[in-house]
């Protein structure tokens, strides 16, 4: 299904748009980062939390929600926003990545991925079409095809040969939907090739696609060769849907694939590196379980407007992390998500006024100069 998608500015300087794409479950603006809640779960954090650091969509897993709860259940509460208590639009991946990340115990074929359960043991099929009925039971609005995805430094063979498949796995998709109310993307694949990068855009945007994904990257590119494809990507892609850069990343990163005109973003990160303790800040990252910051009486950073911001100093949620409080990652994981809605608010703002690449280049010289001076902290403390 087609959610309507409308691009309301675009940056004079730089290929960066401003949009909004409308769901059964609400409004999503973009450029937008989607929180990643990988096992219908944000981890540590409620809807009413997520909703309050300003996530708009939240992602879930369709290779670990079949493997647990399953199926069955969703269909029984009707669908993933009721079992959460999530009640804004949602993303679910298909499952491929996990596939490809967990190499153990899988087999893939022309038919799917055979895997063996980490829950049960018990052995289970991934094809396209398992994939879109799980999908459609778990109800998210919008649906990713089942894709074959392979590291970044594979030949050029066998990124054809994935990128081909992909395709097939692609229509089958297609295919195998029974007409609920949800969008599904295809997932463009051809790894650092521009050749079948070029290729992989031409024969999916042949197809009716609600929107279309850049797979692929984040696999052991380089920084450099992810700035390029995804820019080249982003080009090769209509105009008139959503473009989704999957599982990637910085702030940085996001800066340059908005400037490629990339509307959508997920990424552990922001949530994963809380949990270790690491925070997104104006002035750079701040990692707690360092000794600096047993004394440190400041906000995590000064900058920003979130309630851990306001309430607690670096000295408690140091403090926090020493003990193995959860509160500690709770905290840090409400400030990193918020540190990424308001970098896509700003973002968006810039490109409706026109003056995104300046932002932008503002921006990333910034996040260099701190991160750089981070590095020479970090050797000394
Ligand atoms: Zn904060």
């Amino acid at each position: 299904m087609r959610f309507p998608f409308h691009v309301s500015a675009l940056d004079p300087g730089s290929r960066a748009r401003r949009g909004a794409l409308d769901t059964p479950h609400g409004r999503i603006e973009t450029p937008v980062f989607m929180a990643v809640g990988t096992r219908a779960s944000v981890t540590g954090l409620t809807p009413a939390e997520l909703h309050e650091v300003g996530a708009e969509v939240v992602l879930g897993n369709t290779y670990h929600l079949m493997l647990r709860p399953g199926p069955d259940l969703f269909r029984r509460v009707g669908g993933i926003h009721r079992f959460m208590g999530w009640n804004g639009p949602m993303l679910t991946d298909s499952g491929g990545y996990q596939i490809f990340s967990l190499s153990a115990d899988r087999v893939i074929s022309e038919r799917g991925a055979r895997f063996r359960s980490y829950t049960n043991q018990q052995f289970h099929m991934l094809s396209p079409e398992a994939s879109i009925a799980m999908q459609e039971a778990i109800g998210a609005d919008i649906m990713m095809v089942l894709d074959v995805c392979v590291d970044a430094r594979s030949d050029e063979a066998t990124t054809r040969a994935a990128m081909q498949r992909t395709h097939r796995w692609a229509l089958r998709s297609l295919a195998a939907r029974t007409g609920t109310p949800q969008a599904l993307f295809a997932i463009m694949q051809g790894g650092i090739f521009p050749g079948l990068r070029r290729e992989s855009a031409a024969f999916l945007t042949d197809h009716p696609f609600d929107g279309f994904a850049i797979g692929g990257l984040a696999v052991g590119d380089t920084r450099a060769e992810r700035e390029d494809i995804t820019h080249m990507a982003a080009d090769l892609l209509p105009a008139d849907r959503p473009r989704y850069l999957m599982g990637v990343g910085t702030p940085p990163d996001l800066l340059h694939a908005i400037l490629a005109g990339v509307d959508m973003f997920d990424c552990i990160l922001p949530t994963s590196l809380a949990w270790q303790g690491t925070a997104f800040t104006s002035t750079g990252r701040v990692k707690l379980m360092r000794a600096s910051t047993r004394d440190d009486d400041r906000p995590l950073d000064a900058a920003c407007a979130c309630s851990t911001c306001k309430l607690y100093t670096r000295a408690y949620l140091h403090h926090l992390f020493r003990c193995g409080e959860p509160l500690g990652p709770r905290l840090v994981s409400l400030h990193n998500l918020h540190h990424y809605h308001a970098l896509m608010a700003e973002a968006r703002a810039a490109i409706a006024a026109g003056r995104f690449a300046t932002y932008a280049r503002d921006k990333l010289e910034a996040i260099d100069r701190y991160e750089h001076s981070d590095r020479r902290i970090g050797a000394t403390a």
